[in-house]
């Protein structure tokens, strides 16, 4: 169309989360019509993210220091650390401002269709962590999938013997939600979580 510096960008554009070829097109010229507006300002973010940002050594979170600004926070308590599959689910926990705990983000979840094995999660800063002692409980926050069920029993196996109390998210009918549109997997589960 103008020049391979165009398709380029369409191209990159085109591959980020929610973006398709249409949305990417649409992006870029909103880029290119206002260089100094939009795209300059874009360009130097996505420069000095990309030189800071890195994972937390001790929870995996993404931050520009590390240990990250959870883990060396002093009004969070470290004694219970919730277990999250990626740092999309720490940030929607931290956005809703629930939990005031620190993290633990495993990195994706065990999976034998995918190949996926407990020596590709990040596991060994957890361990490590436990075994420093001090913590007294887990919370598995993982999803309501095939994956995330092994992957809780499997920690919970892993990390019970270390003395820990290891607890699970309830599923369950969600807040301002009808009984009827729910599917049978989540009703089944909601009515075992029953409680008082
Ligand atoms: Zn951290």
């Amino acid at each position: 169309m103008g020049g391979p510096e165009i398709d380029r960008l369409i191209g990159l554009l085109a591959k980020l989360p929610g973006m398709g070829p249409r949305s990417a097109r649409r992006a870029a010229l909103k880029l290119l019509q206002q260089p100094e507006a939009r795209m300059l300002p874009l360009a130097s973010a996505l420069a000095e993210a990309a030189r800071a940002v890195r994972p937390c050594r001790l929870c995996g979170n993404l931050d520009s220091r590390d240990p990250c600004s959870i883990c060396t926070d002093p009004r969070r308590d470290r004694s219970v650390v919730c277990v999250v599959e990626g740092v999309g689910d720490l940030w929607a926990l931290e956005r809703a401002a629930v939990f005031n705990g620190v993290y633990h983000v495993l990195g994706g979840t065990l999976s034998a269709l995918s190949g996926i094995g407990p020596e590709d999660l990040n596991l060994v800063p957890l361990l490590a962590r436990l075994s420093e002692g001090g913590v007294a409980e887990v919370i598995l926050a993982l999803g309501a999938t095939v994956d995330g069920a092994t992957t809780a029993h499997w920690l919970t196996d892993r990390l019970r013997p270390l003395g820990v109390n290891v607890t699970r998210v309830a599923q369950g009918v969600p807040i301002g939600g009808a009984l009827d549109v729910l599917d049978d997997g989540t009703l089944a589960a909601a009515l075992r979580a029953r409680r008082a």
